[in-house]
């Protein structure tokens, strides 16, 4: 039966990063994906936004990867001259109420060590882009957009270079713990081989994966839950240059109705949320409405003819509906019994921007493995 040192399950920004990483090190990696080639999940459906951390829980994974992965994306953008923008970002409160919670928010921002945040009052805030409602800001200039596919591209050829084998139409039905190594199978052949170490970052099946490899996934609180999120593309020449945002619903439940660019100047709204129970990307134009409204709370004279439905992606979601925001999962499972288990479990954002750390992170736990 054939034998590998490490297989990765999903080819997304996830896995790709991973990917590069692990081969800067180890031979016979193998990455094993559904689809018929990488980024057809959740990291070609998103805003390919790298965020600077602001809103995360202080000494969160998420505020940690969040920050150090900006920097590592950045770094790889202009060494790979991967595409991208550093736009800045304004988080705008639009009355008294909201410029306490934007203070909040500086503080947190500050707590998370992210460089280079401002809180700036109106005449500020109009000097650098004239076209917002804010009567105060938070302005992080280290906020951008990335060319996600781009991004996924360098890790795969990185990875690829080093000797990676990319199975692609190969779905992971089995994996399975037999004494010190994990039998995997795939769907499409009868097919099954040995690896040392299993990395799990199939996106919205992180879940059932760690379920195969025999957790309880209720008991582990691994259970992720779908949630939609639409987007609204604006058919006319943008009036702000660049990413604004409402301040935040309480817990974080959402961002609000906010206003990104893409690398080509195009400007669009959302995403919003809507917890689903199956994968359906169809936009829903009667939320034409919805969106004109939360969109001229933070941007003025906008033209309700010009929202046009756009894109929708779904974000693999520990936490409930109104439930507390929760810390991505990255877990080596020997606690589980299940050691050389590597589990990636509710990547929801900032994971792109994330990526190049979880990448470093997950190197780290498979060092403790393999030495
Ligand atoms: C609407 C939305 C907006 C977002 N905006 C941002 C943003 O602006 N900035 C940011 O940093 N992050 C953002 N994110 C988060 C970011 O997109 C994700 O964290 C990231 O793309 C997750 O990547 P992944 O590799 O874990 O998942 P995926 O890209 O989904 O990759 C998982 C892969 O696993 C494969 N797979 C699944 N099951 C199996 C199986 N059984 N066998 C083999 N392969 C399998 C899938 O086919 C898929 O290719 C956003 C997410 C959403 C949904």
């Amino acid at each position: 039966m054939d034998k590998v040192e490490i297989t990765i399950i999903g080819a997304g920004v996830i896995g790709l990063a991973i990917a590069a990483e692990l081969s800067a090190k180890y031979d016979n990696i193998v990455v094993l994906e559904k689809h018929d080639s990488f980024g057809q999940g959740i990291s070609s459906r998103n805003s390919e936004v790298i965020h600077s951390g602001i809103y995360y829980p202080e000494a969160s994974l998420k505020a940690r990867l969040c920050v150090e992965g900006a920097e590592g994306l950045y770094k790889l953008c202009e060494r790979y001259s991967i595409p991208h923008k550093k736009l800045g970002k304004l988080i705008i409160a639009t009355d008294q109420i909201e410029i306490n919670t934007i203070e909040e928010f500086f503080e947190k921002g500050k707590n998370n060590n992210i460089k280079n945040l401002r809180l700036l009052d109106k005449q500020s805030v109009n000097k650098i882009e004239p076209n917002n409602n804010a009567v105060a800001a938070i302005y992080s200039p280290n906020t951008g957009i990335i060319d996600s596919h781009s991004l996924m591209k360098h890790f795969y050829n990185m990875a690829k270079d080093r000797g990676v084998l990319f199975a692609y139409n190969s779905e992971v039905i089995l994996v399975n713990k037999q004494n010190k190594e994990f039998l995997v199978g795939i769907k499409q052949e009868d097919y099954h081989f040995k690896s040392k170490v299993v990395v799990n970052c199939a996106g919205l099946s992180a879940d059932y994966i760690a379920g195969l490899a025999g957790i309880d996934i209720d008991d582990a609180d691994y259970r992720l839950k779908y949630c939609k999120g639409s987007y609204f593309f604006y058919a006319k020449k943008s009036p702000v240059k660049m990413l604004i945002y409402p301040v935040p619903q309480k817990e974080l439940i959402g961002l609000g109705v906010h206003a990104t660019l893409d690398l080509g100047g195009r400007l669009r709204f959302g995403p919003d949320i809507e917890y689903v129970n199956a994968i359906d990307y169809n936009v829903n134009s009667n939320k034409k409405n919805i969106f004109y409204a939360g969109a001229s709370k933070i941007i003025p004279g906008l033209e309700k003819m010009a929202f046009v439905p756009d894109m929708a992606g779904i974000r693999p979601k520990l936490q409930g509906h109104r439930e507390e925001t929760r810390d991505f999962v990255i877990n080596e499972e020997t606690d589980k019994g299940l050691p050389g288990l590597i589990n990636l479990i509710g990547i929801e954002s900032p994971g792109l921007t994330a990526s190049p750390a979880i990448a470093k992170y997950v190197r780290d736990l498979t060092e403790q493995i393999l030495t």
